[in-house]
C-alpha cells in the first residue's frame, strides 16, 4: 500500500492560501468597477430627489402666492379672464354725480352701518334722489330696516344719515316721526348737571366743550333740561295739557314718543350768568346769540329757528339744541339748510 494511492481531503485552509497575481489583479478591477457602480447610483438617486423637490416647489409656490393675493390656488380661470382685453373700460359711460351719490350711500352702508350695527337689512329698491343726473342735492335709500340719506356739502363732503333709528345720533324726530319704539331709552346716559341731568355720552362730551367755550367768551351757559325719559315727558305734557289746554301743549311741548329729549341727544341750556335765568327772555341774551353762531362747532344745531315753525311745528326755541355731531352740524351749515327735516329731505311737520 502506497501513499500515493491515498487521496487527502484538502485541507480547510486551502482557500486563504496565496491567489496567483491574475486573479487578485482580476479581483481588484471588479471591486473597482463595483464601486463606480455604486457612486453611480448614488448621483442617480440625489439627482432624482432634487428634480421631485423642484417639481414640488413649482406646485406649491404660486399656490401659496395665490392665496396670499386672496384667490383661489387655481387660478387658471380668473387669469385667463383677466388677461382678456376687455372693451368695458372704454365702452362703460362715465358714472354720473347721482351715480357716485348711490354709490357713497352704498359704502356707508357696507362700512359704516352694516358692519357696526346691522340693523338695515336689505334696501328696497334702487335709491332716489333729487336735482339732475349731474347735480343730485339729496338722495335716499331706503332699507328694511331705516333709511340712508345723502346730503352734498360744499368743500366736497357728503353726509349720509341713518334718520329713523333712535339708537343713532341722527335719529330724527318730530310730530310726523315718534320715536321707534315710543318707549325707546337710550342705552347709556352720562350726567351733565347732577345726578337728574343726563344725555348720551357723545352729546354730553360735546356739550362740556361748548360751556367751556362760551365761559371762555364771557358767557357761562347752564342745563336747564336734558333727557327726559317716555314717563317724564307723559307727565310734562300732561302738565301743559292741564294747565293751558291740548292746543298750546301740542306748541309748546311734545307727547311722550316725540320728544327729541327722549333721544338723549337734545338739552336746552339757559344764561347762567344771572342776568336771565328763564326761557322766555334767553333769546334777547348775548349767550343766544353766541349759540347760534358757534353750537355747529361743537356738533349742535338749534333745532327750532325763528319762522320755521311749519316745518318743525315748534315755535322759536334758542335755547334748544341737538347734538348731531360735528360734521354733520358744519354740512347743515354749509348747505344753509335752517332744519334737520329741510337737510334731510324729510317731510314738515306742522302738526302730529
Ligand atoms: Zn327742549
Amino acid at each position: 500500500m502506497t501513499t500515493t494511492g491515498r487521496q487527502r481531503p484538502a485541507p480547510p485552509h486551502v482557500a486563504r492560501a496565496p491567489r496567483p497575481a491574475a486573479v487578485r489583479r482580476a479581483e481588484a478591477a471588479a471591486r473597482a468597477q463595483q464601486r463606480r457602480r455604486s457612486r453611480r447610483r448614488r448621483t442617480f438617486l440625489v439627482g432624482a430627489v432634487v428634480v421631485l423637490v423642484v417639481a414640488a416647489l413649482a406646485v406649491a409656490v404660486p399656490a401659496l402666492l395665490g392665496r396670499d393675493h386672496g384667490s383661489a390656488p387655481q387660478a387658471g380661470p380668473s387669469v385667463a379672464v383677466a388677461s382678456q382685453p376687455s372693451a368695458t373700460p372704454t365702452t362703460a359711460p362715465a358714472p354720473t354725480a347721482r351715480d357716485l351719490a348711490t354709490a357713497a350711500i352704498t359704502t356707508a352702508w357696507t362700512d359704516r352701518w352694516r358692519g357696526a350695527k346691522g340693523f338695515l337689512g336689505t334696501a328696497s329698491g334702487p335709491a332716489s334722489c333729487t336735482g339732475s343726473e349731474d347735480d343730485p342735492t339729496r338722495c335716499t335709500q331706503k332699507f328694511a330696516g331705516g333709511t340712508l340719506v345723502w346730503r352734498p356739502a360744499k368743500g366736497g363732503t357728503v353726509t349720509v344719515a341713518q334718520t329713523d333709528d333712535p339708537a343713532t345720533d341722527l335719529v330724527i324726530v318730530n310730530k310726523q316721526r315718534p320715536l321707534d319704539p315710543r318707549t325707546f331709552a337710550p342705552k347709556k346716559l352720562v350726567e351733565v348737571a347732577g345726578p337728574n341731568e343726563v344725555m348720551r355720552p357723545e352729546a354730553a362730551k360735546a356739550l362740556k366743550s361748548m360751556f367751556r367755550a362760551a365761559s371762555k367768551a364771557g358767557l357761562p351757559l347752564v342745563v336747564h333740561s336734558a333727557y327726559r325719559a317716555y314717563g317724564v315727558q307723559a307727565s310734562t305734557y300732561e302738565g301743559w295739557v292741564a294747565a293751558h289746554g291740548k292746543k298750546q301743549a301740542d306748541n309748546e311741548s311734545a307727547r311722550p314718543g316725540y320728544s327729541e329729549h327722549q333721544t338723549g341727544l337734545a338739552v336746552d341750556v339757559l344764561d347762567a350768568s344771572g342776568s336771565c335765568g328763564a326761557m322766555t327772555c334767553f333769546g334777547s341774551t348775548k349767550q343766544a346769540a353766541w349759540v347760534a353762531k358757534n353750537a355747529w362747532r361743537y356738533g349742535f344745531v338749534v333745532r327750532y329757528p325763528k319762522g320755521e315753525e311749519k316745518t318743525t311745528g315748534y315755535v322759536y326755541e334758542p335755547w334748544h339744541v341737538r347734538y348731531v355731531g360735528k360734521k354733520v352740524a358744519a354740512d347743515v351749515r354749509a348747505t344753509g339748510a335752517k332744519t334737520l327735516e329741510d337737510f334731510f329731505g324729510l317731510s314738515a311737520a306742522r302738526t302730529y
